[in-house]
């Protein structure tokens, strides 16, 4: 009897057999395709799975087996590559399985409900309603306006409708009248160029010129260009070379705060179906957009790390572009780095995939360097602007208001008075990270993490940053009753309340992700600073990701401090990164641009390399001393870590995993810990961690595999839980 074998969601890492359904036969079982989705029942409950196999026959004992409850799909939702993919991410990042497959379907799907009944979103005149004579219906002026609008219309959209004023009661009116009725959009199948492709600068030209002849195989190309280099202009040719080969291309950016500015330049240039998965959309929707892809209806999809899962019937580029930020990583649960499947998808769909950057990661850099990756490099701006001028301002011994020195705040006041924009960059939220009591020393802690509660004054909270807990703003000492409670340290919030007063009259827009939720609220703001009156933008890493401020001339790096002694093995990257971002956003078109550092470190060897060297040359110094570490690129790395009740537990287990498995394991590899997290307690668990490095991705593969099976035979306390991150981004 042949055996159906399933992924399950479940944290089990293993596939888990079945009997198919009752009145089957041989040769339908045969055919039913990897991918195909089955109600089945596992414990008492019922789960949806997904087929990755029909066997001969099960290692189970036969009588055991249970049967499969339902066969959701008659053939696979999921193309060859997306299949292929799953195996290789399951593999690679020893993740359970059915956690993986279901990545590659929207929620409904995943829960086995059936595709949603969609209405026709668009209305036509019937027969009988072609027959009227113009002018009929006068005595209901809205059933007439929808009647013309239909007469001059073959198909109108319920949106153009509604944008009339036309509600469902009067559609329905007609509908019952025998007039007009709902009707499907046609199915648009060539994209076609709306607007005509900038004439290439020569940089551009030669990284076309390399990357064009690259379509219909796989290849890997590092799109290396500062700020405003054209590389966007570069992705939206290649896309519309990709669009003449009837093919999909899929655009992959780190943060959806980003959609509306791109997605504007896509369909400016484009017509064509584009489809962007953000996380503002229904279960509906998304599976909407998915099967749009899915099937090839849909030219374009944009979207975060998620959708380099996205099954496509005819792909034909990739981009990930800001190749370098964390957000492509996943940081719990399926640990993958979406930039990273990406490369592995362009390899099995045998398509070209550009990473784009003005920060390239060191991975990308060193296989750049290596052959592996074509590094083309936009060294220019593309439009007339130059790059900003970096300078320090030396704030040692003076009075700061809300983290401003006097050099910084004279800059401000020329900007704005020239009738330009300020950028100001600080990386708290929040009003103050930490309140003390004057009398006695006490600190808010978090009762649940081993951290400090941020002070919110507006909302009259603490906030822990790193759990969620919340709690009033507390107005007294709760050790010694003292009410001298003193905000420590700077935030967001209270920098705006001193701009605020420092510069009455003067919009200040703080943005982080206190002040600004959801793309709308973004997008909306970004197109009110870009109306260009001058105004102050106040804000954290969320104002730096990718945004065009054509008209801040000034950037103030308020605490450039907060990114000098990172303990994390890339802490000197992600601040050449990140400071380059910053200044990036400055002097964009016509208005020049210059970028303050305010610190306490003049003199420090990062804050030199910051105001005197590029990006790239920054990257080479950074890299020469990586390579000292064997960090990566230079080796690679695997984190195991564990939650747990007591730290006690915690060690405990990783001490044992560590005993038996390093003896075992590959003799280059490195076995590091057990240690405590860098935030040694979150929400009440315990954080410890056993890191192993080794020279060759081999090697840690093997590691994993050993850790991973040993870790599930280990007898573990209650409470405790582990977990393995592969290529880790952090390691504290
Ligand atoms: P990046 O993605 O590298 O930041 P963009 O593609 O957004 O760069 O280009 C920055 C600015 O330069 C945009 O306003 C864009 O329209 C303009 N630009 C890009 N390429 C060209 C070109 N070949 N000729 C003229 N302007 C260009
Ligand atoms: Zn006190
Ligand atoms: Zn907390």
């Amino acid at each position: 009897m042949p055996i159906l074998r399933l992924a399950l969601p479940t944290p089990l890492r293993q596939l888990f057999d079945y009997l198919p359904l009752e009145n089957s036969t041989e040769a339908q079982i045969q055919a039913l395709q990897a991918g195909i989705r089955f109600r089945v029942p596992l414990g008492s409950r019922e789960v949806v799975g997904y087929l990755v196999s029909v066997e001969g026959e099960s290692g189970h004992n036969p009588t055991k087996i249970r049967r499969v409850l339902e066969q959701l799909d008659t053939t696979s939702l999921l193309t060859a590559p997306i299949l292929a993919l799953c195996q290789w991410a399951q593999s690679y990042y020893r993740h359970p399985p059915g956690e993986v497959y279901a990545a590659a379907f929207p929620n409904r799907l995943r829960q086995g409900k059936p595709p949603p009944q969609v209405p026709p979103n668009h209305w036509r005149l019937t027969g009988r309603g072609k027959g009227l004579p113009e002018g009929a219906l006068k005595r209901s002026p809205k059933q007439a306006l929808t009647l013309t609008l239909l007469q001059e219309n073959a198909l109108v959209s319920r949106e153009t409708l509604a944008n009339h004023g036309v509600s469902s009661a009067v559609l329905r009116a007609l509908k019952e009248k025998g007039l007009a009725e709902p009707a499907e959009a046609p199915v648009s199948s060539s994209a076609a160029i709306r607007m005509p492709a900038l004439p290439a600068n020569k940089e551009q030209t030669a990284a076309l010129a390399e990357i064009t002849p690259t379509f219909g195989h796989f290849a890997c190309h590092l799109v290396d260009g500062v700020t405003g280099s054209g590389k966007t202009e570069v992705y939206l040719q290649l896309i519309a070379e990709c669009m003449a080969r009837s093919e999909q291309a899929l655009v992959l950016i780190p943060e959806i705060g980003l959609t509306p500015q791109t997605l504007r330049r896509f369909s400016d240039r484009f017509e064509a179906r584009i489809e962007v998965f953000h996380s503002g959309l229904s279960d509906t929707e998304r599976y909407q957009a998915w099967e749009a892809a899915r099937t090839g209806r849909a030219h374009i999809i944009i979207g975060t790390r998620s959708a380099v899962f996205t099954p496509l019937e005819k792909l034909g580029l990739i981009v990930v572009d800001e190749e370098h930020d964390a957000a492509f990583k996943q940081q719990d649960g399926f640990r993958y780095s979406a930039r990273d499947v990406a490369i592995k998808r362009a390899q099995l769909e045998q398509c070209p995939v550009i990473l784009g950057s003005a920060t390239p990661s060191l991975e990308s850099l060193r296989n750049a360097a290596q052959g592996r990756y074509s590094h083309q490099r936009l060294t220019h701006r593309a439009g007339n602007s130059s790059l900003p001028a970096i300078s320090t301002a030396d704030i040692r011994g003076e009075a700061l208001q809300g983290g401003l020195g006097e050099r910084l705040i004279r800059a401000c006041e020329g900007a704005l008075a020239r009738g330009e924009q300020v950028l100001l960059f600080l990386n708290r939220r929040g009003y103050a990270p930490s309140l003390i009591c004057h009398d006695c020393g006490w600190i808010a802690q978090c009762r649940a993490c081993d951290a400090r509660l941020t002070v919110h004054r507006r909302q009259r909270q603490l906030r822990c940053h790193h759990c969620g807990a919340s709690q009033t703003l507390v107005q007294q000492c709760p050790e010694c009753r003292g009410a001298q409670l003193l905000t420590n340290g700077l935030g967001t919030e209270q920098t705006e309340e001193t701009l605020n007063k420092r510069f009455p009259g003067v919009t200040i827009h703080r943005v982080d992700s206190d002040s600004v939720q959801g793309r709308a609220t973004m997008g909306a703001l970004v197109e009110e600073i870009n109306r260009g009156e001058p105004c102050i933008l106040l804000g954290t890493q969320m104002l730096t990701k990718g945004h065009h401020f054509p008209r801040v001339s000034l950037i103030g790096v308020i605490d450039a401090d907060a990114l000098l002694f990172s303990a994390d093995f890339r802490g000197e990257e992600r601040m050449a990164q990140l400071l380059t971002q910053v200044a990036g956003r400055a002097g964009r078109e016509d208005t020049l641009g210059e970028v303050l550092l305010q610190t306490h470190y003049p003199d420090h060897p990062a804050v030199q390399a910051m105001v005197s060297q590029s990006y790239a040359e920054q990257a080479q110094a950074i890299m020469t001393r990586r390579a000292e570490t064997g960090m990566p690129p230079f080796g690679q790395l695997l984190v195991l870590r564990v939650d747990s009740d007591r730290l006690a537990d915690g060690e405990a287990f990783l001490h044992q995993l560590r005993r038996r498995v390093s003896s075992q394991a590959p003799t280059e590899a490195v076995f590091i810990g057990p240690l405590p997290a860098a935030l040694s307690r979150r929400a009440g668990k315990f954080r410890s961690q056993l890191l192993v490095s080794a020279p060759s991705r081999k090697a840690i593969q093997q590691c994993a595999q050993q850790l991973v099976t040993t870790a599930e035979h280990l007898r573990a306390t209650r409470g405790l839980k582990w977990s393995i991150d592969i290529d880790p981004l952090e390691v504290l």
